[in-house]
């Protein structure tokens, strides 16, 4: 059986997800993407306890995934961290891992289903074994940080829920 771990795109890590029984692992193209300082400092601690680690993919399993959108007619949809993410599982699995991908990017759901590569969201069904919770809109569903102070959404104006998860 193979080792369990978890790929993280950005909505995960916005979303203050990473699993402390399993490795998560993510993309320096995925970190690059943190902007906002809550989920930057969430993420800094991530890193020194060591329950993240930054890898890359390999170019091969790039070209991989770029054959397989041009084929599924996604391409336009998907960016290059995208593409990232979904080549560094790609490369897991040749190391003997059993990625799952946390990610609420239904292009990006799309091609895993393709690939037969397994992935959660974060806000529709969540995983089981994640430590700590959630702020998002019950309007547009936009994730926010669990630090985020105001109490209706940015975008919308919806109020924020807020979501624990079980350990
Ligand atoms: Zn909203």
């Amino acid at each position: 059986m193979p080792n369990q771990v978890y790929v993280l795109d950005s909505s995960g890590i916005i979303g203050g997800f990473f699993s402390k029984k399993l490795p998560n692992f993510t993309t320096s193209q995925v970190i690059m993407e943190i902007k906002d300082l809550k989920s930057k400092i969430f993420l800094q601690s991530a890193l020194e306890d060591g329950h993240i680690t930054i890898t890359e993919p390999t170019k091969e399993d790039l070209n991989h995934v770029e054959e397989v959108i041009t084929g599924s007619g996604d391409i336009l949809r998907l960016s290059d961290v995208d593409k990232q993410v979904i080549a560094l599982a790609l490369t897991l699995q040749k190391d003997d891992m059993s990625p799952t991908v946390v990610t609420d990017d239904y292009s990006i759901q799309n091609v895993l289903k393709i690939m037969k590569i397994p992935f959660k969201s974060v806000l529709t069904r969540g995983i089981e074994d994640v430590v700590g919770w959630i702020k998002f809109c019950k309007g547009c569903k936009k994730i926010y940080s669990p630090d985020y102070s105001l109490t209706e959404c940015e975008i919308c104006g919806s109020p924020i829920s807020r979501k624990r998860k079980k350990k």
